[in-house]
């Protein structure tokens, strides 16, 4: 095979530089009380057609009315990338037959959705920043969810008996379009974070894949670098984690390939992804477009927008974790994973911005937020922002380090102790005489008593072990109790040692 893929977007297939060319398709399943159409509930994980009526179920004469905050929240998610709204929209009617789907047509939007446009920026890994247009992002219903049983892995083919659940049926929906402007798998994911950190901040969505709540399909081609025709693509389906989404973009992309470098064509086609096999099969082929006859729905009034409910929408959207994360970046001078962890953890922004606000030391406060911190929330169950160490503290101590004050193992011990009792670190510094020692005179007296109780040891060193002076180093900080200046006892034990004295 002469298909090398690089690690960035490029790759070269039998002489030729290739780029990858991706477009994504989500659903995200809107956080509303009840469902788009109907009074149901809309909540996860309830028994089986419990949460069903005549609308949803479809039943002859059954009339659907839309759900005012379903409609809200999908503008308000365009409104946050910059999306148009325009003034006048509409529910159609998608024809299709599927068992799951109980009226056998998807109330969706056709030509005139909620939003038109808008534009997606991330990050990615390696520090670059990336953004993909969005085609539009519109409201829809879901359908209903079919279980296949018996097979060995959940899917139809083998099953023996199929089961419905119509809960899901007719819970709003939103589809986010975007064009074909990823390139590599880094950039699908970074471009599916930003869209679950914006919809989980503003509350559109919890953003669960494993509960199905963001479903997405990846569209992908390649073609020669420099044309400008597109290839001929694959939509692949079944991812159920961003990890998945990654993983299934790399194989497909090397399927594609090899295609290509065995001088073959790649068919038009919609491919499952297998997480245990790691790789993408057919699922349908896809070479006639479906025609799902749209048109308008005849039980739905079309949606106007005056440009005041655009602005009051707006108005609450509140901080953009984007700009936030930018603001992160490029004033701070944090790393990417750094500020991807403070916006991502809910609660340790607004710490780390008290803490910020404080100490104006930005790298030595995200050390310990992102540091000891989140270690003893992990270990203890309790949110940063809830333990007994406020940002006043954590200011308190991080200003004490940086006047060198205190050494780094008397923070990280004051840091525990802080957590779960709280208190002011000055204050315990001075009352229990933790503060650095820093003085010549004193840690000299502290390294003759080490040389003299390792005699051993301190000939190791003059004989060339000279790794044994990191364990002299302990000795000297035990014996201060861990105040001592580390570097100072590591000169003057050098000092010492090398100079022959003892
Ligand atoms: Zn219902």
């Amino acid at each position: 095979m002469s298909a090398v893929l690089e690690s960035g977007p490029s790759l070269e297939i039998g002489g030729v530089a290739y780029e990858v060319v991706m477009g994504i398709e989500c659903h995200v399943e809107l956080k509303t009380e009840t469902k788009m159409f109907c009074g149901c509930r809309n909540i996860f994980g309830a028994e089986p057609n419990t949460n069903v009526c005549p609308v949803c179920l479809g039943m002859p004469g059954a009339l659907p009315v839309p759900n005012r905050v379903a409609i809200e929240l999908l503008v308000k998610a365009g409104l946050a990338f910059g999306c148009q709204i325009p003034a006048y929209s509409k529910f159609d009617r998608k024809n299709y037959f599927y068992p799951d789907m109980p009226k056998d047509y998807q109330i969706s939007q056709f030509d005139m959705p909620l939003t038109q446009g808008g534009l997606v920026s991330f990050w990615l890994p390696d520090g670059t920043q990336g953004s993909c247009r969005l085609t539009r992002i519109h409201l829809e219903e879901d359908t209903g969810k079919s279980s296949h049983a018996g097979s060995r892995d959940g899917r139809i083919a083998g099953s023996t008996h199929s089961l419905v659940d119509f809960n899901r049926a007719g819970v709003p929906l939103m589809e986010c379009v975007s064009e074909p402007d990823i390139r590599s798998a880094a950039a699908a994911v970074a471009y599916l974070e930003a869209l679950k950190r914006t919809f989980v901040a503003l509350g559109v969505s919890d953003v669960k894949m494993e509960e199905g709540s963001l479903r997405c399909d990846v569209n992908l081609s390649l073609r020669p670098v420099g044309q400008s025709e597109y290839g001929t693509k694959t939509e692949i389906k079944n991812m159920n984690s961003f990890n998945s989404v990654r993983r299934a973009i790399e194989s497909e992309v090397a399927r594609q390939a090899e295609i290509i470098a065995s001088g073959g064509r790649v068919q038009q086609e919609t491919r499952g992804w297998d997480e245990a096999a790691g790789t993408t099969h057919t699922m349908r082929s896809k070479e006639r477009a479906h025609d799902y006859r749209y048109f308008p729905d005849p039980d739905l009034t079309p949606i106007e927008f005056a440009p005041s409910d655009v602005t009051r929408l707006r108005e609450s959207l509140g901080r953009l974790p984007q700009i936030y994360m930018d603001r992160l970046i490029s004033e701070d001078k944090l790393s990417i994973v750094q500020a991807q962890q403070i916006v991502d953890t809910p609660g340790l922004a607004g710490y780390y911005d008290a803490a910020v606000a404080l100490t104006k030391k930005p790298q030595a406060t995200v050390n310990f937020v992102l540091g000891d911190l989140s270690r003893l929330a992990n270990e203890t169950g309790v949110a940063v922002a809830a333990s007994h160490l406020g940002p006043e503290s954590l200011a308190e101590l991080v200003g004490l380090v940086e006047a060198k004050t205190i050494n780094s193992k008397t923070a990280k011990d004051l840091v525990t102790r802080l957590w779960s009792e709280g208190g002011s670190p000055a204050a315990i510094v001075a009352a229990e005489g933790l503060g650095q020692v820093s003085d010549t005179g004193a840690i000299d007296a502290l390294v003759a008593e080490v040389i003299a109780a390792n005699e051993k040891t301190v000939a190791d060193y003059r004989a060339g072990k000279t790794k044994v002076l990191g364990f002299l180093v302990g000795q000297v900080m035990k014996q201060s109790r861990g105040t001592a200046n580390p570097t100072l006892a590591e000169e003057r034990l050098r000092a010492v040692l090398d100079g022959g004295a003892s």
